[in-house]
């Protein structure tokens, strides 16, 4: 089998219907794998679906509202009764809520850290049966450049980013031994509806980018086909509990 080969495999995406989560979901489905998008907006899902599908790849829609532990458990179980497995599990689907920490309110809190971190972790929960029966697994968490950095304007949405890596590095070394490799993915700035709102909320941010990534450009979601291809085939099966940016340089400028 090929390093890249994913043909045969099943992978769920939560937030696969738009943005980073569709440009991940349309490098494994061009791999060979079946891919689940998993979101609230069924319009976009069904989108997303039939532009993976004229591709020439196969996926399906799921609704999932990842701040339910109900609907994180079924998508996931649904997804490996109605396929007879589950290889691929990408934690993507992600809010953010741009207000100091002094103004954010405690219901705000838990909307970002329900939605980013504590979905990952049901939905890695659900997901782990199926992977360790079938003796291997690839989980992918999304991270944020603000897993490294700080920023005065999302105190909740670094908490959750920050968590996401601590979390990938337990799971990986909690299950190296069964075969299952946990690794999480930290994008720099990617143009999606997440950032087009920041753009509008946050004065200057667009030149801030421009002048701070190396690359000289804003991310764009087909940027995360080829780590999303990497982190759910076999040609990264001895890498686990890695952190790896994906933006255009933006953490290692000085
Ligand atoms: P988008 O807004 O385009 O995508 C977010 C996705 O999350 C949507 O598909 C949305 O689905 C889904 N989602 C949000 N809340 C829920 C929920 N409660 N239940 C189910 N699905 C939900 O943004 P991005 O593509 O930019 O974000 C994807 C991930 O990448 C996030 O984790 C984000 O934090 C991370 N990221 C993004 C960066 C960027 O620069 N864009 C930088 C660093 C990290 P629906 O529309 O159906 O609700």
């Amino acid at each position: 089998m090929s390093l890249f080969d994913l043909s045969g495999r099943v992978a769920i995406v939560t937030g696969g219907n738009g943005g980073i989560g569709l440009g991940m979901a349309e490098g494994l489905a061009s791999a060979g794998a079946i891919v689940v998008l998993a979101g609230r907006n069924t319009e976009k899902g069904e989108t997303a679906v039939q532009r993976i599908a004229r591709a020439g790849g196969n996926a399906e829609f799921a609704a999932v509202d990842v701040t339910s532990e109900t609907s994180c458990r079924a998508l996931v179980d649904q997804a490996a009764a109605r396929h007879g497995r589950l290889d691929i599990l990408v934690n993507n689907a992600g809010t953010n809520i741009r207000k100091s920490p002094d103004t954010l309110s405690t219901a705000e809190w838990h909307t970002v850290i329900d939605t980013n971190l504590t979905s990952a972790f049901i939905c890695t929960h659900a997901a782990y049966p199926h992977m360790k029966k079938a003796g291997r697994g690839k989980i992918i968490n999304i991270g944020s450049m603000m897993s490294i950095f700080g920023a005065g304007f999302a105190p909740a949405y670094a908490a959750s980013k920050g968590g996401i890596v601590q979390f990938t590095r337990a799971c990986a070394t909690a299950w190296a031994k069964e075969n299952i490799q946990v690794n999480a993915v930290l994008p720099g700035w990617i143009d999606t509806d997440l950032t087009r709102q920041a753009r509008r909320e946050i004065a200057g941010l667009n030149e801030t980018v421009m002048a701070r990534t190396p690359a000289g450009r804003w991310g764009e979601p087909k940027d995360f086909a080829g780590i999303a291809v990497f982190l759910a085939g076999a040609a990264s099966d001895f890498v686990t509990g890695a952190a790896i940016t994906v933006d255009g340089g933006y953490s290692v400028q000085g």
